[in-house]
C-alpha cells in the first residue's frame, strides 16, 4: 500500500476538524484520530498529539506557531494534566504557553531543561524582542520535571512509557509508548515522506546521523505491538506499524552511502548539493529539507567517518 493510500485511511478511519475561528495555529493544520482517545495535529509544521483519558488530557509536543487547544476542546473540556516535549527544538517545544490556564505537569529529558537554559530561552526572548506578533505577551516556560532513562506515568487508565533514547536527532531525544492504545510517539526521530532536519541548534548542535540510525534500530528490536508510530513531520500513517520506522532507518544508511560514493569520486560539498540524485525509494518525499540533509551527511562523513 502506497503512503498517500494510508494517509486516506487514516482520513477514513478518523476525522478532520478545522481549527476554530481565530485560533492562531497555520492554514493546513489538520487533526487526525489515530486511536481511541488518541490524536495527532498535522499538516501544517511539527506534528503533535494529545490522549484523553478520564481524568484529563496528556500533551505530546507543543509550537508556539500553533495553538492546539482549540482542536483539544472540540474532542473535551477536560485540563491538560501533563504537557511532554520530544526534544528541545522551537517546533516541539514552545507551545507551553498555550495551556498555561490548565497548568500542567511538564516534563522533558534532563537533556531538554539543559537546553531551556543554554539556548532555548535565550532565542526565543530573541524572537520576542522583536517584536513578532506571536510572540507577543508569551513567555517560553521551562519544563517542571526532568528525568533520564525512562519515565512510566500512569494517568487515567493507561499507561504513558517515556524513553530518553540518547543522541539522534538532537542530544536529548524522546519517545513515548501506550501500550493500551498500540502507538508511539516518536518525535523528530521519525518523518514520514520528508527529508528529516538537520536539527541545528544554535549554530554549534546538530543531528547525529549515525545516533539516529542507532536508535530506530534499537526501537525496531523491541519488537513492540504497536499499529502506528507518529511522526514529528508529515503524514501519519495510520496502522502501518514498524515499517515507517524502517523506512526512516533504512533512509539514513541508502542516503549516506550515496553521498560517500559522491565523495569517493572526488566530488565537493557544492557539487553533491547540485548533483545528488535522490534513490528511488526516497524520490517522491517533499524536497524542502534536502540541501540541509546532504550538508550533515557530508560533514559527519568527513569529520567522523559515520
Ligand atoms: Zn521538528
Amino acid at each position: 500500500m502506497t503512503a498517500k493510500v494510508l494517509v486516506a485511511v487514516a482520513v477514513l478511519v478518523g476525522f478532520v476538524l478545522p481549527p476554530t475561528a481565530g485560533a492562531q495555529s497555520m492554514p493546513g493544520r489538520t487533526m487526525v484520530k489515530i486511536a481511541p482517545d488518541v490524536y495527532t495535529m498535522t499538516g501544517a509544521g511539527s506534528n503533535a498529539g494529545f490522549v484523553v483519558t478520564d481524568e484529563g488530557v496528556l500533551v505530546f509536543d507543543s509550537d508556539i506557531r500553533n495553538n492546539d487547544l482549540p482542536f483539544i476542546r472540540k474532542v473535551t473540556d477536560k485540563k491538560v494534566i501533563y504537557l511532554f516535549s520530544s526534544h528541545a527544538s522551537g517546533d516541539h517545544s514552545t507551545g507551553a504557553w498555550y495551556f498555561r490556564e490548565d497548568r500542567p505537569v511538564y516534563i522533558g529529558t534532563r537533556d531538554q531543561i539543559r537546553a531551556y537554559y543554554q539556548v532555548e530561552l535565550k532565542e526565543f526572548n530573541e524572537r520576542k524582542a522583536q517584536g513578532l506578533p506571536l510572540y507577543k505577551g508569551a513567555e517560553l516556560l521551562p519544563p517542571s520535571l526532568g528525568f533520564d532513562g525512562n519515565m512510566t506515568v500512569v494517568f487515567g487508565g493507561l499507561t504513558f512509557q517515556a524513553r530518553a533514547e540518547g543522541y539522534g536527532h538532537t542530544s536529548g531525544d524522546m519517545t513515548m509508548y501506550i501500550p493500551q492504545r498500540r502507538v508511539m510517539f516518536m518525535g523528530d526521530l521519525l518523518n514520514n515522506e520528508l527529508h528529516p532536519g538537520q536539527a541545528e541548534a544554535g549554530g554549534v548542535f546538530f543531528a547525529n546521523i549515525q545516533g539516529t540510525i542507532d536508535i530506530l534500530n534499537r526501537i525496531i528490536d523491541r519488537n513492540l505491538p504497536v499499529d502506528t508510530y507518529v511522526p514529528g513531520h508529515g503524514p501519519v500513517h495510520v496502522g502501518r506499524g514498524v515499517q515507517d520506522v524502517i523506512d526512516q532507518r533504512d533512509y539514513f544508511i541508502v542516503m549516506r552511502d550515496e553521498v560517500a560514493k559522491m565523495v569517493m569520486a572526488g566530488r565537493t560539498l557544492d557539487q553533491i548539493l547540485k548533483e545528488f540524485k535522490v534513490p528511488q525509494r526516497f524520490a517522491h518525499y517533499d524536497h524542502g529539507r534536502l540541501a540541509g540533509i546532504l550538508r550533515l551527511f557530508y560533514n559527519q562523513l568527513i569529520e567522523r567517518g559515520l
